[in-house]
């Protein structure tokens, strides 16, 4: 097995949830008491928010790719960075590490190929909805159509994301706007919708809507194990 590096904290309630699912994942294929070898590097959540906000991107770029890098010093085979919007530094790590890096946007393409959609929604941080790096990526490596909410909408979607589910707060309301949101979203042609955000799988469910959900928390975790555990 080979040993996966994360890059966590954004928001420690996500890699939480990244951690306990390579582990299940380990177990589930490898049984007895197999567990899942890995190294995270958690950062504080207040700096990068803060930096995030302010657009200070050229200082993420330098915390992404500095902790990429410790994770390869450290013995890491693989880096996973464990949330959609911080991707956005994808170039910076990649020319910083000699390890692979397993993108989370790719990861949630193929799933989506597999599926046979070409017109899929995204949900996620006003970075991720709004700059390109996401839906580019999903565009023209995968031919998928990416459908993003109104404006009105993503200000919504983005402030339970940072003043409720970043600090693992789980409000039933949000989830009514959530489903609302989502919904428009189906009225408007999308065939599935992208959980782009590592904490909205802890708000919506399969069950809560109607049109498949692409998790990429669970899809970007579960291929880092087949990853680490391909000869
Ligand atoms: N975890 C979130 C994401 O997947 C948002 C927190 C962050 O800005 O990194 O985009």
């Amino acid at each position: 097995m080979k040993t996966i590096g994360l890059i966590g904290g954004m928001s420690w309630e996500s890699s939480l949830v990244y951690y306990e699912l390579i582990n299940k994942k380990v177990q589930e294929v490898l049984g007895g008491f197999h567990s899942c070898k890995n190294i995270m590097i958690s950062v504080n959540f207040a700096e990068v928010e803060k930096l995030q906000h302010e657009g200070n991107w050229e200082a993420l770029n330098t915390l992404m790719a500095d902790a990429a890098k410790n994770l390869e010093l450290a013995g890491a085979d693989l880096v996973v960075l464990c949330t959609n919007t911080m991707h956005l530094c994808s170039e910076a790590i990649l020319k910083n590490i000699s390890i692979p890096f397993l993108h989370i946007a790719e990861a949630t393409g193929q799933e989506i190929n597999k599926k046979k959609l070409s017109k899929v929604a995204l949900l996620g941080t006003k970075f991720t909805m709004e700059k390109e790096f996401y839906k580019e990526l999903l565009t023209n490596n995968f031919g998928i159509e990416v459908l993003i909410p109104t404006k009105k909408e993503r200000q919504l979607v983005h402030n339970i994301i940072y003043n409720e589910l970043v600090q693992g707060k789980i409000n039933n309301s949000s989830k009514e706007v959530y489903k609302n949101i989502i919904h428009n979203l189906e009225k408007r042609g999308s065939q599935g919708v992208i959980l782009g955000c590592t904490e909205i799988p802890l708000l919506i469910k399969e069950k809560d809507v109607t049109i498949p959900i692409f998790n990429t928390t669970k899809i970007h975790a579960e291929k880092a194990v087949e990853w680490a555990l391909k000869e």
